[in-house]
C-alpha cells in the first residue's frame, strides 16, 4: 500500500486548509480550516466532510487562524475524539478563537431561523455550537518547535517556526509506505515575511520528497521595507491624522495585527515620535488574544520594548465591556481607535466607522488586506457613502492605507523559502492561493530551473495523489465534485451589492425626477430583454494542464 495525499481545502481557494494523508497504518489530517469568502465557497462548510472523522487517528495543526482550525469543532461534532497536536501558543489562541467562531455560527443560525420563522420554515442549525468548540478544545495536545514526535504508528512529525503569527508552524513529516520506504514531506502552513516584529524569519530543513507551499501572494511583491521604515510610515500617518484634529480609526485583525500595532504605537510613544491622547483597542477577542501574546512574550524576537512595557503604555485602553466601548463615541479627536474586524464587515469597528466617517477631520487607516465586497474594501475604494447598520453614512473622513503590515510572505519571499527547502524529489504542490497567484508562482519556479513543469502541481479540491518516494504514481479526481469550480472565484451577491450602490448614485446625481423615471424605465426594458436571451456558458478559469495532471512543461 502506498501513501495518498488528499486535498480537502485550500486547493483552488485560499481558505479551508485541510489535507488528509492515508497510509498503511492509518490516516490523519494536517489542518481542518473553515472556508471563508463568497457564498459558494462558504457552502462547503455545511456539506458533509469528504471523509469519516471517526477514522482519523490525529490532527496536526499548523496555526490558530480560523481558515486552518475553524472546522475542528465540526470534526468533533461528527465523532472525532483523538488528539489535535499544535504548539503551546496555538493552543492558547484556540482557547478564545474557537469559542468566538462558534458564537458567530450560533448567531448566524439564529438570524437565519428568524428569517425562516417569518416564512413558517424549520429553524436553522448552526454549523457547530459553543459546546462543540469547548469539547474540541479538550483534545489539544502541545508540541515544541524542533522536536520529533511520533503521533501514530508509521508517522514522525516535527514543527518549525513559520514566522506568520504567534505559534505558527511549518510541519515536517515522515510517513512509511507499505514497502518500508519513508516518504518525507513538508507542509509550509502560512509563511510570514522576513521583516516581522515578534519572530525570526521562517525556518525549516531542506531536501524532501514532497513540499506543499502556500501561494497567497504568488506574483505579488510588497515594497521593500525594514521594521524601522514601516514604523516611520505609521508615525507619519498618525501625526498627520492627529494634526487633522479628529480621531484615527484603524480596522485591525484581533490576532497578530492588533498586537503588532500596539507594539509599534507603544514604541513610537516611548520615543516621543507621536503623542495621541489615548489609544483604544476595542475588541473583547483582541483583548484576550493580547493576553495570550503577553503570556508567550519570552518566545519573541525583534521586540524593542521591555517585558513590562509591551502592550502596556499608560495611554493604552484595552476595552472589553460594551459600556466602555460606547463611551468612546463621545471622543471627537486626538484618539487612536483600533477595533476588529480587520475588514470592517463585523464587530465594534462598524460603530467607530459610523461615528467617525462623517467627520471631515477624522482619519481611517487600513493596515490589512480588504476582501472584495467587505465594508473595508468599499470605503478603501473611495465610496462617498456607505451603508452601516442600515444607515447611509457619508464618507467625509480622510481614508488612507498602509500596505506594509502583512503576516504573509510576498512573491520573492515565497520563492526564497522554496529555494531553501529544495530539492523536492517528487513534487512541489502549491496550495492556499487563488488561481492567478498559484499560476504566477508556478511559472516563476519553473523559470528558475529548480523543478520541471510536471513537478509543480496545482491541486484541485478533493484531488488525491498517490505518493511514492520517486514521484507521483497516480492522481484520483473526486467522483462528484463538492462545488462547481466555476463558482469558486465568482459570486453574484458582491456584484449585486456594488451594482445597487452604483445605480443609487447615478439616480441621485440625475437632475430631475422625470429623467430618473425615464432611466429606470429604460433599464427595466433592457433587463427584461436580457433575461429572455439564453445564458452563455460559465467561464472556467481552471485549466487541466496546471491542475493535477502533469503537463510536461
Ligand atoms: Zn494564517
Amino acid at each position: 500500500m502506498t501513501v495518498t495525499l488528499n486535498f480537502h481545502g485550500a486547493a483552488g481557494t485560499v481558505t479551508g486548509s485541510c489535507y488528509r494523508i492515508v497510509h498503511p497504518q492509518g490516516q490523519f489530517l494536517i489542518d481542518c480550516g473553515l472556508f471563508q469568502g463568497n457564498k459558494s465557497v462558504r457552502q462547503l462548510n455545511l456539506k458533509p466532510l469528504p471523509f469519516d472523522p471517526k477514522k482519523i487517528d490525529f490532527v496536526l495543526l499548523t496555526h490558530a487562524h480560523i481558515d486552518h482550525a475553524g472546522l475542528l469543532p465540526k470534526l468533533y461534532k461528527f465523532g472525532y475524539r483523538n488528539k489535535m497536536i499544535m504548539t503551546e501558543p496555538t493552543a492558547g489562541l484556540l482557547e478564545f478563537l474557537l469559542p468566538d467562531a462558534a458564537g458567530i455560527q450560533e448567531s448566524e443560525a439564529e438570524r437565519e431561523t428568524r428569517k425562516r420563522g417569518r416564512r413558517g420554515d424549520e429553524p436553522a442549525q448552526p454549523l457547530y455550537t459553543m459546546e462543540h468548540a469547548i469539547e474540541a478544545l479538550k483534545h489539544r495536545v502541545t508540541t515544541k518547535y524542533g522536536e520529533w514526535i511520533e503521533p501514530g504508528p508509521g508517522v514522525r512529525a516535527r514543527y518549525w517556526n513559520a514566522g506568520h503569527i504567534l505559534g505558527s508552524a511549518s510541519i515536517e513529516l515522515e510517513v512509511k509506505n507499505g514497502d518500508g520506504q519513508t516518504i518525507r514531506l513538508l507542509f509550509s502552513g502560512d509563511i510570514g515575511p522576513d521583516e516581522k516584529v515578534f519572530y525570526l524569519e521562517p525556518d525549516a530543513p531542506a531536501d524532501f520528497d514532497y513540499i506543499l507551499c502556500e501561494s497567497t501572494y504568488g506574483g505579488r511583491e510588497r515594497d521593500d521595507y525594514t521594521l524601522g521604515q514601516r514604523r516611520e510610515a505609521l508615525m507619519t500617518e498618525i501625526n498627520e491624522a492627529l494634526k487633522r484634529g479628529g480621531n484615527l480609526v484603524i480596522p485591525a485583525f484581533a490576532v497578530e495585527r492588533s498586537q503588532e500595532l500596539l507594539h509599534d504605537i507603544g514604541l513610537l510613544i516611548r520615543d516621543g515620535a507621536i503623542s495621541p491622547n489615548l489609544v483604544f483597542l476595542d475588541s473583547p477577542l483582541a483583548s484576550r488574544v493580547t493576553g495570550v501574546y503577553k503570556k508567550y512574550q519570552s518566545m519573541f524576537e525583534d521586540v524593542e520594548l521591555g517585558a513590562d512595557e509591551l502592550f502596556n503604555d499608560p495611554r493604552f485602553r484595552i476595552v472589553e465591556s460594551v459600556e466602555e466601548s460606547k463611551a468612546i463615541n463621545a471622543i471627537r479627536g486626538g484618539a487612536i481607535i483600533m477595533s476588529a474586524s480587520g475588514m470592517a464587515d463585523a464587530g465594534r469597528i462598524k460603530h467607530h466607522l459610523r461615528n467617525n466617517l462623517i467627520r471631515a477631520n477624522a482619519t481611517v487607516l487600513f493596515v490589512g488586506y480588504q476582501a472584495p465586497g467587505t465594508l473595508g474594501q468599499i470605503i478603501q475604494s473611495g465610496a462617498r457613502e456607505v451603508r452601516i447598520h442600515s444607515d447611509l453614512v457619508p464618507v467625509r473622513a480622510t481614508v488612507h492605507s498602509l500596505g506594509n503590515y502583512s503576516a504573509h510572505a510576498d512573491h520573492s519571499e515565497l520563492m526564497a523559502w522554496i529555494k531553501d527547502r529544495l530539492p523536492a524529489h517528487g513534487a512541489l504542490f502549491l496550495t492556499h492561493g487563488e488561481d492567478e497567484e498559484r499560476a504566477a508562482l508556478r511559472s516563476a519556479i519553473i523559470a528558475t530551473g529548480g523543478l520541471a513543469g510536471d513537478q509543480v502541481i496545482l491541486p484541485l479540491l478533493d484531488d488525491a495523489f498517490e505518493l511514492r518516494a520517486e514521484g507521483v504514481a497516480g492522481v484520483r479526481k473526486p467522483e462528484a465534485p463538492r462545488i462547481d469550480l466555476s463558482q469558486m472565484s465568482s459570486d453574484w451577491s458582491n456584484a449585486y451589492a456594488s451594482f445597487i450602490i452604483d445605480l443609487s448614485h447615478l439616480l441621485k446625481e440625475t437632475e430631475s425626477d422625470a429623467r430618473r423615471l425615464s432611466i429606470m424605465a429604460a433599464l427595466k426594458a433592457e433587463l427584461a430583454e436580457t433575461a429572455k436571451t439564453p445564458t452563455p456558458p460559465p467561464i472556467v478559469r481552471d485549466s487541466g494542464a496546471i491542475h493535477g495532471e502533469p503537463s510536461g512543461e
